[in-house]
């Protein structure tokens, strides 16, 4: 039997047609966990999600979006009962964002608490510029009371080191293994440690946004980078997700 791919981090909603996109992942056998970036996306998206076998959806309120959008907070918080799954969330100190940092920060920080308080959740973080930042917090106020998963981490390999003794995992993408650095840390990560994601449609094959079947091109590039077979990767990465999902409780299917 194939091992299955895993996207551990795309957004379907964001697709031209996100009930064909749910469909082709489910179909395809991709175990995909499709984010939301605004709480008003979590009812859709539940529903969209709801009997699929291979396809979840995560509660998310984007930390590019909290500068106009932090009043979501409280919607959030409202939809965390009914979601296992958390994200998009996290902090992004890049030029266009880095103005509402510390709204960014009350904002993160708040929904670490809240999944600690409810404990079992699997977050997967956006930390953009802020990568000691964002595990400071996963540190002081998650407390190992919930699964993170670092999504297109691009901090430093110390900073990656203190996210697995944390006990971190990370979603590597195709587009994190086009330059130098981003093979380099991916190569320095431990490999019980490893997911796969796409973040689509946000990379790209060729000219073209991917979709959660392209997560194979990253498994391929992957095993070449870590000298082991395809197929021996791709059996680490389904092994890794039903480490995190035992890990937070998940007691059925993903
Ligand atoms: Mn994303």
């Amino acid at each position: 039997m194939k091992p299955a791919l895993v996207d551990f981090h795309c957004h379907l909603d964001l697709f031209p047609d996100p009930v064909s996109a749910v469909r082709d992942a489910e179909e395809a056998g991709v175990y995909t966990l499709t984010v939301t970036t605004t709480p008003k996306a979590w009812p859709r998206n539940h529903e969209l999600t709801h009997g699929t076998r291979h396809v979840r959806a995560a509660l998310g309120l984007h930390p590019q979006l909290v500068a106009e959008r932090s009043a979501e907070i409280a919607m959030w918080e409202e939809y965390l009962p009914q979601a296992r799954y958390v994200g998009e969330v996290g902090l992004d100190a890049g030029p266009r964002y880095f103005r509402s940092l510390d709204l960014q920060k009350q904002i993160f920080t708040r929904v670490l608490q809240k999944c600690a308080e409810a404990g079992g959740k699997i977050l997967t973080v956006h930390s953009v510029r802020t990568a000691t930042m964002a595990l400071d917090l996963i540190e002081s106020q998650l407390a190992r009371k919930g699964q993170v998963v670092l999504h297109w981490f691009t901090g430093s390999k110390s900073e990656a080191r203190r996210a697995v003794d944390l006990g971190c995992y990370f979603s590597i993408n195709c587009a994190m293994l086009r330059n130098d650095r981003g093979r380099d840390l991916v190569a320095a990560l431990p490999s019980d440690r490893l997911l796969t994601e796409t973040d689509a449609p946000f990379t790209q094959v060729g000219s073209r946004p991917t979709a959660p079947i392209d997560v194979k091109e990253t498994v391929e590039a992957l095993a070449t980078l870590r000298n082991v077979t395809l197929k021996d990767l791709a059996q680490n990465i389904g092994s890794n997700l039903r480490t995190l999902l035992d890990g937070a409780g998940v007691s059925t299917d993903p």
